[in-house]
Formats: structure tokens, C-alpha cells, sequence
């Protein structure tokens, strides 16, 4: 049979947009359907936050030809100090101590999507937008997906479609896949400080009793932060003035880094955990968000969803190479499966450090401390959380 496309690809965010990418080189013929118009998304204000990536993930978004340009926009996390606001414990990880340049990097959303935008204009993939799925079909050979232009619609088959629309996945829905969905009753204020003190690129996560703090670098005197609250005290403190905001986050973080003021507007984020029950169905693979949308406590949901796309696109590169069905059920199978541990460590991971640093009962806060100071005297230990912080826990695939 005749396909439109070899790869549909379902959401032109950074993960759906890097898998484009990195199928780009090759002789597949690439498709991806964003319903939300460039000069839209381009100047959407949840592109302000800045997103903290693992050193491996830098790694991928070299790969694809990303991180040249974004790279440079970018600060190095040298530093990471994990702390309890109230409690003695501390954890403090160094990068001249991994003998690397960084543990990681911090770069804003907006800078990484521009990049990514510029790098698809110059490639072969044809962007469909603004366009959104509103039906699916997956029969034998093909999938068929019905798109909505405007007042216009039209049919276009695939061998293989990939879910990469987000945490409010429509391919999902249309799928009927189930989702396992946590509400962390918890809101995420995020916005930038200007700091009295330099910065020697340090990164800190402070845990409080309502919820973690983080402070990333941008620059030398401005952090941004992203402060985890309960919901309805999150909404006071978006209604309470900048001045009065400012006073309660200095009062939070402390004088680590001399005397705070915001220098952005804030913006909320509602915190939902969101694991769909399976990971493919019939010529359908979801990635990112539309597979796993995490608390972003510990930093990792962007850095998930390049792993998904690294081992995707290596996957998909070796299969071509044989000439054997992309879309196929074992190879979709093996992709799964090969996927499975890294997505099952890290949820673990972030759901429970959310649950069990959002608390101040007694007997789990002496544990927690007493477990930062063990970890921080505990040389193999330290290492392997560095390791993991730099994306390292697992092998970084290679494509194209
Ligand atoms: C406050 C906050 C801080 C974070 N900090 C970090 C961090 O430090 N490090 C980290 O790794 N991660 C972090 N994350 C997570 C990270 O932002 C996400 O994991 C990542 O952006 C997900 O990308 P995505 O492309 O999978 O999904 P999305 O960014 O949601 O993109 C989905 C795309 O699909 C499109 N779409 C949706 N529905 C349809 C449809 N029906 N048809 C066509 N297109 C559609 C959308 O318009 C969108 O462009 C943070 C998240 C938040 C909220």
C-alpha cells in the first residue's frame, strides 16, 4: 500500500519536535501535526520556565543538532546543595568532583523551542499546523488519522504514529488508554529572583514542609525558581504583592544567596502525576508528556522524554536498516520494553521524594535528614545520585 507518511508525529513540543529531528537524516518521511500556530506557541508565556537538564540529555540535543546553538544560552549547574528548610541534613554534589565541566544545565523552554523551530525549517519534515487529530484508525498496514484544519478536515495514513501532544494526550484519549493520574493537591509558582550574591552556579532544591523549593541558575546574579506549594496557599501567594511574595520566598530559601527580589512575572503550574497504562498500541507509540507527566520536583520530565526519544530513534534507525515494518508489534513491543526500567526508576524516584519531603510529621523527618547526611558522608552513594543527576543512569543511544 501507498502512506502519506512513514512517521506521523502527534505534537511539535521539545520532545515531539527532537524526535523529528533525529529521524531527519534518515530516508524515513516525517509528518508532525501541531495544533497550536508557531507565532502562538513561540510567544506563550509557560515558555519562560526554565527547565534544568541532565548532562546526557545536552548530550541528545547535540546529537540533533539543538545544543549548539541553545548550549550557549544556557548556565552549567557546577554545584547542586540539596537542603531541609528547619533540619540539619544537607547533600551537596560537585561537578569538579565528577571531573566534568557541569552536572547539568539550565536553559529556558523558549530558548530550546526556538532552536529546535529553526532546525525543523531547515530539515525535510513537513510540519502540518495548525492541525489536530480528531480521529484514529489502526488497521492491519496503516494507521489513518483524521485531521481538523480550521473548518477543513482530511485523512492521511502512516505507518507508525507517534503520541508526543502532552500530558492532555488526545491520541491517548482517542485510544482509550487508561492513565494512572496522582494530584498532588500542589501548585507550582515559577518565576526568576535577582540575587544580592554571585553565584557559583550552584543549584538548590530546599525542602519545606509545603512542598520543595528550587532555585536553578541562569546568570551570574539571577536564579529562577520554582517553588512548590499547596494549592490554596499557592493562590495567596499569586494574589499577595511582589514585595510580600518576595519576603515569604526569602524567608523560605534563606541568605544562601544575600537578599532576593523578583525580577519576573509568576506563573502556576497545577501538579498532577500522569503514567498512561501502556505504553503502544497498534502502530502507535506515545513519548513524553503524553506517556509521563511528572512533579517537577526532581527536574526530570523533559530528560525522560529525550531518553524516549534517543532509544525511538536509534530503535527505528536499526529497523530501517534491516527494511523490516516500523510499525510492527514487535518492535513496538521491544521498544517498550526497553523503555520499561528508566520510566518505572524514575517515577518512583520523584513520587516518592515528593511525598517524602512534603511533610513535617516527626518520624519521617528526622529519617530524611538523617538520610541527606549519609548520603552526603557516603562517598559510592553520592556519586551514583550525581550520576543520576547528570542522566548518566543510563546508556545514552545513539541515531542516525
Ligand atoms: C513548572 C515546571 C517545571 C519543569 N521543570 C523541568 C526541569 O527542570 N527539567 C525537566 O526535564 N523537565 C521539567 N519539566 C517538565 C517538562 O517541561 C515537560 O516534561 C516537557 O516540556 C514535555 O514535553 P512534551 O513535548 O512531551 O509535551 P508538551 O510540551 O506538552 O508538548 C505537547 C505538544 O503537543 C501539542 N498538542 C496537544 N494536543 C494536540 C493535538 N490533539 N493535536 C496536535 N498537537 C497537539 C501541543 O500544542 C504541544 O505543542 C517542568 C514542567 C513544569 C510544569
Amino acid at each position: 500500500m501507498t502512506y502519506d507518511y512513514d512517521v506521523l508525529i502527534v505534537g511539535g513540543g521539545l520532545v515531539g519536535g527532537s524526535l523529528a529531528l533525529a529521524l531527519g537524516n534518515t530516508a524515513l518521511r516525517i509528518g508532525i501535526i501541531e495544533s497550536i500556530a508557531e507565532e502562538k506557541r513561540i510567544t506563550s508565556s509557560a515558555g519562560e520556565r526554565a527547565l534544568a537538564l541532565a548532562w546526557g540529555s545536552a548530550q541528545i540535543l547535540e546529537q540533533i543538532g539543538v545544543w549548539q546553538g541553545a548550549g550557549t544560552k544556557a548556565a552549567p549547574i557546577r554545584h547542586i546543595h540539596v537542603s531541609d528548610r528547619g533540619h540539619f541534613g544537607k547533600l551537596r554534589m560537585s561537578a569538579e568532583r565528577e571531573g566534568v565541566p557541569a552536572l547539568g544545565y539550565v536553559a529556558t523552554a523558549r530558548a530550546l523551542e526556538e532552536e529546535v523551530a529553526a532546525r525543523l525549517k531547515q530539515s525535510p519534515v513537513s510540519l502540518i499546523c495548525p492541525a489536530s487529530v480528531a480521529g484514529l484508525k489502526a488497521g492491519g498496514e496503516a494507521v489513518h488519522v483524521c485531521l481538523r484544519m480550521g473548518t477543513a478536515s482530511t485523512n492521511l495514513t502512516a505507518k507508525l504514529l507517534v503520541a508526543a501532544d502532552g500530558g492532555n494526550s488526545t491520541v491517548r484519549k482517542l485510544l482509550e488508554i487508561g492513565q494512572t493520574v496522582r494530584d498532588y493537591g500542589q501548585t507550582a509558582i515559577v518565576t526568576e529572583v535577582a540575587t544580592g550574591k554571585s553565584s557559583d552556579y550552584t543549584a538548590y532544591e530546599r525542602f519545606t514542609p509545603v512542598g520543595p523549593l528550587a532555585f536553578l541558575p541562569v546568570a551570574k546574579k539571577r536564579y529562577s525558581v520554582v517553588w512548590t506549594q499547596k494549592a490554596d496557599d499557592a493562590a495567596d501567594l499569586l494574589a499577595s504583592s511582589e514585595l510580600a511574595f518576595a519576603e515569604k520566598l526569602q524567608s523560605a530559601f534563606g541568605y544562601w544567596l544575600g537578599k532576593i527580589a523578583l525580577a519576573s512575572r509568576r506563573q502556576a503550574f497545577p501538579l498532577k502525576l500522569i503514567r498512561a497504562e501502556r505504553m503502544t498500541d497498534e502502530r502507535v507509540v506515545l513519548i513524553g508528556n503524553a506517556m509521563h507527566q511528572l512533579h517537577p520536583v526532581a527536574g526530570q520530565g523533559l530528560n525522560l522524554g529525550l531518553r524516549d526519544v534517543a532509544m525511538l530513534a536509534e530503535m527505528l534507525s536499526a529497523r530501517l536498516e534491516f527494511g523490516e515494518d516500523i510499525g510492527g508489534r514487535d518492535f513496538l513491543e521491544r521498544y517498550a520494553l526497553a523503555r520499561q526500567a528508566d520510566l518505572d526508576r524514575v517515577i518512583r524516584f520523584t513520587d516518592s521524594t515528593v511525598r517524602l519531603f512534603s511533610t513535617d510529621f516527626a518520624p519521617l523527618a528526622v529519617a530524611r535528614n538523617a538520610g541527606l547526611l549519609a548520603l552526603d558522608r557516603f562517598l559510592p552513594g553520592k556519586r551514583l545520585l550525581s550520576q543520576y543527576a547528570m542522566g548518566l543512569g543510563d546508556r545514552i543511544p545513539r541515531f542516525g
